[in-house]
């Protein structure tokens, strides 16, 4: 099952460190690919490719500039599931076990400000993390966690450099073997 991250509204100008992290997060927590809609940004480009660099993804794919309603169609239309994470949809715990056993790729998306409406009609599922205003991070992290039951927190890749000795106290990084 592939996954991938799609962001909306992202604003040049205020939202490089927040939509960094929704990249971040998308490949630290298991998903194949983050794709910018409707922009395109440099500074958050170059952020995923260095952290890829150094801890690895090289196969992590980052699209940026794309046409959100164009790529959710044809996300759909080659057999995919798209998943809106919105406060206003069905409680995760009421489809998490549904998604998981739907043998689809899911394209999730996230939000900045106000989602445009046709982005709820396009998704086959508008999913609530809780029913609280919080936010594109916390709403993928938690999102992400609960499809894949907590595994992805184990996750390293295979092309990293460095690699972390877990320690109680302080940072211990090596070359990884
Ligand atoms: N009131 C806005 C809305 O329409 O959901 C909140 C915008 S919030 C700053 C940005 C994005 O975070 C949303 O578009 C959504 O993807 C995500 N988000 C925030 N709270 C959420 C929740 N409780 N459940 C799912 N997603 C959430």
């Amino acid at each position: 099952m592939k996954i991938y991250v799609l962001r909306l509204g992202h604003r040049p100008a205020r939202d490089k460190r927040i939509t960094t992290h929704v990249a971040l997060t998308a490949r630290a927590f298991g998903a194949s690919g983050f794709v910018l809609a409707s922009v395109n940004d440099e500074v958050v480009v170059k952020s995923i490719k260095k952290v890829c660099d150094v801890w690895g993804g090289s196969s992590f794919e980052v699209l940026t500039g794309v046409d959100p309603v164009r790529y959710i169609n044809e996300w759909r239309r080659s057999g995919g599931a798209v998943i809106h994470l919105t406060m206003y949809g069905i409680h995760i715990d009421e489809v998490i076990n549904t998604l998981r056993t739907l043998g689809k790729d899911l394209l999730v998306v996230v939000g900045a400000e106000k989602v445009p409406k046709v982005i709820f009609e396009l998704a086959d599922y508008n999913v609530a993390i809780g029913h609280q205003p919080h936010s594109e991070v916390a709403a993928l992290a938690v999102f992400l966690d609960r499809l894949f039951n907590g595994k992805e927190l184990h996750l390293i890749y295979p092309d990293a450099k460095l690699c972390i000795v877990p320690s109680g106290r302080g940072k211990k990084v090596v070359r990884c073997e």
